[in-house]
């Protein structure tokens, strides 16, 4: 167990990771199984991934079930649940949980850290000079969707995220 105390810098959403961060920023981070899950396809840097937790520069760490649940009602009284992943939920539960600045691009997620007055950064403010933006799509067909979007219109199949680069 972790205490509960702001060791960490940063607790990091996937775009941080998409962003690079864990690689370019010092200090201690942490982040979630559900969002690691999300991040860990990316191949060509999971090599890198795996160094940073070998390391103890990044820390997998899972909310406890009331942060979680704090969570996931901000996110319903900001009206943003829609637009968040469970693995969304969880970074913003465990920023919360461990008091740690959460590191985001991604509105919704900074609305909802707002919300429950946890410190949020922008990643793209971290020297990133690509714009990304999420995109949802289907693994099945291949068709982009809206940020919003849930299920493919085409096939019916759950959408998935990732980020474009713009
Ligand atoms: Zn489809």
């Amino acid at each position: 167990m972790v205490s509960q105390n702001s060791s960490f810098r940063y607790a990091l959403d996937a775009g941080a990771f998409y962003a690079g961060i864990p690689f370019l920023s010092s200090g201690t981070h942490c982040t979630t199984n559900a969002v690691f899950e999300e991040v860990k396809h990316i191949k060509k840097s999971y090599g890198a991934i795996e160094a940073l937790l070998d390391a103890g520069i990044l820390h997998v760490i899972d909310p406890d079930k009331n942060s979680m649940k704090k969570a996931g009602s901000a996110a319903k009284n900001t009206g943003d649940y829609q637009k968040l992943s469970q693995a969304d939920i969880s970074i913003i539960a465990l920023a919360l949980q461990l008091e740690t600045t959460l590191l985001t691009e991604d509105y919704a997620v900074a609305n909802v850290a707002a919300a429950l007055k946890i410190p949020v950064e922008s990643s793209s403010s971290k020297g990133i000079k690509e714009t990304r933006k999420w995109i949802a799509y289907c693994s099945a067909c291949g068709r982009a969707f809206g940020p919003g979007a849930k299920e493919c219109a085409l096939c019916g199949n759950k959408l998935k995220r990732k980020y474009k680069i713009t």
